[in-house]
């Protein structure tokens, strides 16, 4: 693996969000001095907060997995997760209901849920159940170390024995076409291909590799902490300033100082000039390259994944059965993947998550009230050609409409606190209006992706979702970890990682 090759002993951070903070974590336990630079007054970045008469809203992700990589980036100052965060398993951790009545509670544990499958639809489709979980159990185990937590210097890295057993176990086969291998009933491959909408890529196109994201959500399991989202941020930037890293808020980087090919010192939109070794830049694709003063000429040629119109809601206290994650499928699919990548309109027949924070922590919500997080997948601006100024208000409310009518226990009282488009995620400075950077199509993944190291400018490494390994939490603690490697060279073989069922 290619490191800075220097001894880089003053490293700065641009960006308080996961990768950033993971990032710092890493070289702070590193011996590294390490200063984080972040333009809002607080660290979280996507992993976004508001405060709204009493409702205390999470804006970015909902769907935490893989709670070992926030453990890793603790532990790389000698912490752990659970001095700092009071984590609970969600369980089940998706409640999924179809156009045609009927649901199932996706649960992570195996007995569990084969029966709950075997209740929906039958011993058949559980039994194949069982099979395509060991089969996502060992797809994760295989890409997990050899293509996930590596950094790739060339396409030619990927050719390692771990690239066979990927190929031999189907991972370079159809995600879709993988899932029906072990269970035939169209609802059940729903369950286990939704995800592909993370990676930016209709199941029938995505490859099978990212069917990881499945295993990751629906064996490893979902987790919420106590405080909401915005938790997991301010716990890892507790650890990092009791670790020494320095943090300035409230600063944007409005330049980097260069020698020939190195970055001497980063300067800030409050007047500073902080001297730096190497530099870390977490930032998105179009700020990375004019903070670098680059052409990007590649950056024409990507694809930006789909965005979402998220919605906030406060309601009157809802049925406690009503669960934390709930999937609303709509009648359609496959024209909802078209609807949004392809054709760029809103979906016809939506499919939405609808998240209950406060069924985790009732302190979310002003007393008898709950608070309601609703994400419809929406074209992002390079593919749409929607005016969210004039539509987006109807839209926002024909999807209140469609969750009410599915779920009539909610929105008793319900008042609208606040909308999220693809229009304000571009005014946010997202590459074309998408809070989930590039689509994990095959171009866009591991040495294809944007590499997290800068030709011509030595001493740089890029995080973030627009880099390795991809969009995600899991995702983007791990690019902080990879560009810590990349600055220090790795430090010790990585144990497995792998969520141990309760
Ligand atoms: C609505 C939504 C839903 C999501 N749902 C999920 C989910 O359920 N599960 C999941 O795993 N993931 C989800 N994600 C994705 C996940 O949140 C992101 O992939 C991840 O948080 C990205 O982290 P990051 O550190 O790469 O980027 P960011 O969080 O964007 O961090 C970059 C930081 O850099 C700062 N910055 C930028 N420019 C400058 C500058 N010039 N100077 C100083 N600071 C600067 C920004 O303010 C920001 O804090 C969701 C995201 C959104 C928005």
């Amino acid at each position: 693996m290619k490191t800075i090759g220097s001894n880089a002993q003053r490293v700065v951070v641009v960006g308080a969000g996961l990768a950033g903070l993971s990032a710092a974590l890493h070289l702070a336990g590193r011996g590294r001095e390490v200063t984080v630079i972040e333009r809002a007054p607080h660290p979280g970045g996507r992993v976004g907060r508001l405060d709204i008469d009493g409702y205390l809203l999470d804006t970015g992700p909902t769907v935490l997995t893989m709670p070992d990589l926030i453990d890793d980036a603790f532990a790389a100052v000698g912490e752990s997760l659970s001095d700092r965060l009071d984590l609970m398993r969600v369980d089940p951790a998706y409640h999924a209901s179809f156009a045609d009545g009927s649901s199932l509670n996706v649960h992570s544990d195996r007995e569990a849920m084969a029966a709950e499958i075997e209740r929906f639809a039958g011993r058949g489709q559980a039994d194949g159940y069982l099979q395509l979980r060991d089969w996502l159990t060992r797809l994760y185990d295989v890409e997990f170390d050899g293509f996930i937590a590596a950094n790739f210097d060339s396409p030619l890295s990927l050719l390692t024995p771990a690239l066979a057993r990927l190929t031999a176990i189907g991972g370079f086969r159809r995600w879709d076409r993988m899932v029906r291998k072990f269970i035939s009933d169209e609802r059940l491959q729903r369950v286990f291909t939704f995800q592909a909408l993370y990676a930016g890529v209709p199941p029938q196109r995505a490859l099978a590799v990212y069917a990881v994201i499945a295993y990751m959500d629906t064996i490893s399991g979902v987790f919420f902490p106590r405080g909401g989202m915005r938790a997991l941020p301010d716990a890892l930037a507790a650890a990092a300033a009791g670790a020494g890293v320095q943090f300035r808020y409230s600063a944007a980087v409005s330049a980097l100082e260069r020698s020939g090919s190195e970055v001497t010192a980063v300067r800030t939109s409050t007047g500073e000039r902080v001297p730096a070794d190497a530099v870390v830049l977490t930032t998105e694709l179009p700020e990375t390259y004019r903070l670098l003063g680059r052409e990007p000429r590649r950056l024409l040629r990507l694809r930006p994944a789909p965005s979402a119109v998220v919605a906030h809601v406060g309601c009157q206290a809802v049925d406690p059965d009503v669960g934390h994650h709930t999937i609303l499928f709509g009648q359609a699919w496959q024209q909802t993947f078209r609807d949004i990548i392809d054709d760029g309109k809103v979906m016809t027949d939506p499919s939405l998550l609808v998240t209950r924070p406060s069924a985790g922590d009732a302190g979310l919500a002003p007393a008898g009230r709950d608070l309601l997080y609703i994400l419809a997948p929406a074209p992002n601006t390079a593919v749409g050609n929607v005016d969210w100024a004039a539509t987006g208000p109807a839209y926002t409310d024909s999807i209140l409409r469609a969750v009410q009518n599915r779920m009539p226990s909610l929105g008793r009282d319900a008042e609208l606190l606040h909308v999220v488009d693809p229009a304000d995620w571009a005014r946010q400075g997202m590459l074309a209006g998408t809070p989930f950077a590039l689509a994990h199509t095959f171009g866009q993944t591991g040495p294809f992706r944007p590499a997290n190291t800068v030709r011509g400018v030595d001493n740089a490494v890029l995080a973030g979702s627009s880099t390795v390994p991809g969009v995600g939490v899991p995702t983007a603690l791990m690019s902080g970890r990879l560009a810590a490697d990349r600055i220090t060279g790795a430090v010790t073989k990585r144990r497995q990682l792998r969520v141990v069922q309760p």
